[in-house]
């Protein structure tokens, strides 16, 4: 069972904050293609948690980008695992 504390669920919490103000402007293509805001988060998640941080560019998500950097450091840090989900 990975570690977990509690600066590692506010950085996930974080993360799902970032990720609602990054994805402004991908909601309305989302949306447009069918799908929910709820799928695009778990997609999110998803490819984050799958070391997706090369798709999601700093220019593409500023403040993702920049909490994913944090978790990183967290987790080397001290060997915990945010996505404990996976
Ligand atoms: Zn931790």
């Amino acid at each position: 069972m990975p570690t977990q504390c509690a600066e590692c669920a506010a950085l996930l919490q974080e993360l799902v904050a970032a990720m609602s103000a990054d994805s402004e402007r991908q909601r309305e293509s989302w949306i447009a293609s069918g799908r929910n805001l709820l799928d695009l988060r778990n997609q999110m998640l998803a490819a984050i948690a799958n070391d997706g941080p090369r798709e999601m560019s700093e220019a593409h998500s500023p403040r993702t980008f920049e909490v994913k950097r944090k978790m990183a450091e967290h987790e080397a840090q001290t060997g915990h695992s945010v996505f404990k989900f996976r």
